[in-house]
């Protein structure tokens, strides 16, 4: 059963919320009014001043480009968006690694989707605000609560169709720099694939930045692993289990990525050891729920060293003989794009500063991010951001002045620091995701997120957590 007993009030929403997906239900007309925008009083824009029509760059043509799309254009702006690939859809683009001599690099294949992966989240709770992800409509095709990626991707397609935002897209077409004018506007220079010149420039009023963060490799720093004889790879080039037919492998990570991947492999493997810097001490066991007489699946202490004889230490002073590290690790934020003078830099994985992880406040409206924060439900998050940058760049929606904002930014970077967070955690929203969502609503003038919504993503989590092999198999 997907819910306890003592939540039977959530289940029979969720129910419910199934049924008016079907459509075997009415959805009853919102009790709550839609609370009134919140408006600051000390409002400030640098030239140009937003207005009704804006011509907008729009970088990538993911859930984020699709969201950031669609809410420029109900604005009334006119976004272009420029997308590498041939097809929208992002990381929901499965595609095999373009190179296999760079297993610790980015490969120039931009998505990070192994072949049986599955959505992690309750395809409820994934969809946009006012497009649900509902199993059985136009185009859908598995059905499931935890659907395959292809059912992601279709979802996007056609949502894409949908709100008509295919005609704005340049597909196979990069952005390869963007560079501020005097006059508050934005150079931005674009090159088709295969083009081998310098690429066209041409002048934005403003630019929205969803190029994805879960392309660049983060990889641990592994002492002695240069003399190491196995071979490493990033969960990033992982696509099928198959090459790992008989091998030791271990896999670096506690993230989803490393759940998902241990298994499939321990399919084919013959041992996968998961080195988790977070497992309690002197744990060395076979992990619940695993059955398979193929492969053995361990958990294992931080690695400590690698060694010229193949050999690789763990914490506790155990050592095996691998033939394989896999880093889930985790990605970086990058930006090749923005130059010096874009006033946001990168460090430990801190896109800084950015108001409210949004707007760049020295050259806020003209500069934005949308989809930076982690441990989220991203299309509604997208949605939310999305409308707030198009409400403000129209002057519908005002920000604070520059100083308040980087108040706000400085003030933020303080209450992590008191709860012990390192800087790369600047961007992980778990606990407060939905505090935020709200208070992106409130600025735009939207209702919050659904209560049933919320209240899924955290009897999901629950789940995963009590029962890590089973979570997926409810519904
Ligand atoms: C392995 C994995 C599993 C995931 N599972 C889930 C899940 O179950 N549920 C969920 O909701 N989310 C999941 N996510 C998160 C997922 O990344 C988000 O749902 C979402 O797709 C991110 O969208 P985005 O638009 O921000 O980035 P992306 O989807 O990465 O899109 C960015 C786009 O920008 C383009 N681009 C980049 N640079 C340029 C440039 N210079 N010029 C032109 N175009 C450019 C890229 O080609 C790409 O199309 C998962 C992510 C990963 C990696």
């Amino acid at each position: 059963m997907y819910l306890p007993e003592s939540r039977i009030d959530g289940r029979n929403r969720l129910i419910r919320q199934a049924e008016l997906m079907a459509g075997r239900r009415e959805a009853r007309p919102t009790r709550r009014p839609y609370p009134k925008p919140k408006l600051h009083t000390a409002l400030h824009f640098p030239l140009p001043m937003p207005s009704a029509s804006l011509r907008l760059a729009v970088i990538g043509a993911g859930a984020a480009g699709l969201a950031a799309a669609r809410e420029l254009s109900r604005e009334g702006h006119a976004p272009v968006v420029f997308e590498r690939a041939a097809a929208v859809g992002g990381t929901w683009l499965y595609a095999p690694p373009a190179t296999a001599s760079d297993p610790l690099g980015a490969a120039a294949t931009h998505s990070s989707l192994y072949a049986s992966l599955r959505t992690n989240l309750p395809r409820e709770t994934m969809g946009f605000l006012d497009f649900p992800f509902a199993a059985g409509a136009a185009g859908s095709e598995d059905p499931r609560r935890f659907p395959e990626h292809e059912e992601v991707l279709r979802y996007l397609d056609a949502f894409a169709r949908r709100f008509d935002l295919l005609q704005l897209v340049r597909f196979e077409t990069e952005v390869v720099s963007v560079r501020r004018e005097d006059a508050g506007r934005w150079a931005v220079t674009s090159r088709k694939l295969g083009d081998k010149g310098s690429g066209e420039e041409e002048v934005y009023d403003a630019v929205v930045v969803c190029n994805g963060h879960y392309t660049v490799p983060r990889i641990a720093a592994i002492p002695g692993v240069n003399a190491w004889p196995g071979k490493q790879i990033h969960s990033h080039n992982y696509r099928v289990p198959e090459p790992f037919l008989d091998q030791v492998v271990i896999i670096i990570g506690a993230s989803a990525s490393a759940f998902d991947i241990s298994r499939d492999i321990a399919t084919t493997a013959k041992e996968v050891h998961i080195a988790d810097r977070s497992a309690p001490v002197d744990t060395c066991e076979k992990q619940p729920g695993y059955t398979s007489t193929v492969a053995k699946l361990m958990l294992k202490l931080q690695i400590d060293r690698a060694l010229e004889d193949g050999s690789v230490v763990f914490q506790d002073g155990s050592s095996i003989k691998a033939d394989v590290i896999m880093h889930c690790t985790g990605y970086l934020y990058d930006f090749p794009f923005l130059g010096d003078d874009s006033t946001v830099t990168v460090d430990d994985n801190r896109v800084d500063p950015l108001y409210k992880h949004v707007f760049p406040p020295e050259v806020a409206p003209q500069l934005s991010f949308i989809g930076l924060p982690w441990k989220v439900i991203p299309f509604p998050l997208f949605e939310l951001q999305s409308k707030w940058v198009a409400g403000v760049l129209a002057g519908r929606i005002g920000l604070p002045s520059k100083d308040e904002m980087m108040g706000d930014v400085k003030a933020f970077y303080s209450k992590l620091e008191a709860r012990g967070w390192p800087k790369r955690y600047t961007h992980n929203f778990s606990n407060y995701q939905f505090e935020y969502d709200d208070w992106l609503a409130a600025q735009s003038g939207h209702p919050p997120v659904e209560e049933w919504r919320k209240q899924m993503y955290a009897v999901n989590a629950k789940n995963k957590k009590d029962r890590p092999e089973l979570s997926r198999r409810v519904g």
